[in-house]
């Protein structure tokens, strides 16, 4: 691996790709990994790589294990500044998994303090005396109140961080985060003298991220959501750490047909899904189906085969809440689920055989299962597309143009935007 300052270890797969997306548009070459590479496996000359992991909801001691391994990788490749991704809705719970992370993290790194802060005011996160809004609800009064896995309804993230620690959780509020970075790194350095560990840090503005990004470029972790990120390259440059670079986001060209793949059931992609299908030819699987044998896959794939050279096609198993519900009553919902992203998987590999060069993506289990199928090891990542959602580019292999965008990300429009912008 070449050397790279910035190592960051994601909780899961399109989180990674928020934060790869917002380093390269401050203007860090970023390459993104899908888990840590084989041995042997060249990472090409890069800033900043962030491994993806699939750690949000695993056992907290399964989730220290491949973050210390992916920091080690990562160590191993020259990092220098360690950055730990997790959700901007702070999604975890009492049993972890983002204070053992963060804590094992620490004590391999030998550091004293961490800062944690999931803010991106752009996007409607802020936190403003440790406490966590979504737009302009406490988190505890937003839909994440009843998430299956991760339900928050603790608006406090000290309290929350300090349920998931044994130690001290103090905060930087918004009176010492407002004045700039030299009040923030004296309230810093004044927590880690009283023994604090953990410091969950007000952010209300895309400034107080920028003043957070040159407070905390020395710190040897920074934990965050993709937004507190924001800052940290502008204050590597200043101190010498990093080049600049004319153009971060430069893809090599992309080659071959076009499709359009989606598994989500979010209300953003289905609108996406009608304005596409609108005019372009596009086919719904449906998961009974798929339980009764491999034919309907293998239709889709003839039928897509039979329309693809003329453009692009779209193949989608998302339906709407009473569908998606009815589905998992007859099948049960792991059942359901696995069958759809094994299906698209198998859509995905077998269009790429019949030439297919460039692939836009539509959720994030679903992104995670066309990656595993298509045996992508690591992605270099290009200019946005929406907020969140970059054009990438597979390295090693085939070449091959990827967008994957989590359920809720994109406009209405986003497909074709995106092929129309592929690299
Ligand atoms: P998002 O990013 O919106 O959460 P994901 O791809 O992560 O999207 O999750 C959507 C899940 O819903 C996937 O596991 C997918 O297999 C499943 N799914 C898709 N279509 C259906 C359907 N018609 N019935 C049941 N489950 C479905």
């Amino acid at each position: 691996m070449s050397s790279c300052l910035l190592g960051a270890i994601a909780d899961d797969l399109t989180g990674a790709t928020d934060l790869c997306n917002t380093l390269v548009r401050e203007g860090m070459r970023t390459v993104q990994t899908t888990g840590i590479p084989p041995a042997g496996f060249s990472v090409p000359d890069t800033d900043a790589i962030v491994v993806a992991l699939k750690s949000r909801t695993i056992p907290a001691a399964a989730a220290i294990d491949q973050s210390l391994a992916a920091l080690a990788w990562l160590q191993s490749g020259g990092a220098r500044r360690i950055f730990f991704k997790y959700c901007s809705t702070f999604d975890s719970t009492d049993a972890g998994n983002i204070g053992p992370v963060a804590d094992a993290l620490l004590d391999r790194l030998g550091g004293d303090l961490a800062i944690a802060c999931p803010a991106f005011p752009e996007t409607g996160r802020s936190v403003f005396q440790g406490h966590l809004f979504v737009g302009d609800m406490l988190l505890s009064d937003s839909p994440m109140r009843d998430h299956p896995l991760t339900p928050m309804r603790d608006p406090s993230l000290v309290r929350v961080l300090q349920r998931q620690t044994r130690h001290k959780v103090g905060m930087a509020a918004y009176a010492d985060v407002e004045p700039g970075a030299a009040a923030l790194a004296a309230r810093l350095e004044a927590l880690r003298k009283s023994g604090t560990r953990h410091v969950i840090v007000d952010a209300v503005s895309d400034a107080h991220l920028r003043s957070i990004g040159e407070a905390c470029a020395d710190l040897a972790l920074v934990t965050g959501g993709s937004g507190v990120a924001r800052g940290l390259p502008a204050a590597y440059r200043k101190r010498g750490l990093l080049a600049a670079h004319a153009d971060a986001a430069a893809l090599p060209r992309s080659q071959g047909l076009a499709a359009v793949l989606a598994g989500s059931c979010s209300a953003a992609t289905l609108r996406q899904i009608a304005s596409f299908a609108a005019g372009h030819p596009a086919l719904q699987l449906k998961p009974t189906a798929l339980a009764a044998g491999d034919a309907a896959v293998e239709e889709a794939i003839a039928w897509a085969r039979a329309r693809i050279a003329q453009g692009p096609v779209l193949v989608y198993a998302s339906a709407a809440p009473d569908e998606v519900a009815a589905a998992q009553r007859s099948l049960g919902r792991e059942r359901a689920a696995e069958l759809v992203e094994r299906a698209l998987a198998r859509v995905a590999t077998a269009l790429v055989d019949s030439g297919v060069g460039k692939l836009v993506v539509a959720g994030g289990e679903t992104s995670g299962a066309v990656v595993n199928a298509l045996d992508v090891k690591a992605l270099r990542i290009g200019p946005q597309i929406d907020p969140g959602v970059p054009w990438t580019t597979s390295v090693g292999g085939r070449p091959l143009a990827l967008a994957l965008k989590s359920g809720n990300f994109g406009a209405e429009d986003f497909f074709a935007k995106a092929l129309r912008q592929a690299p």
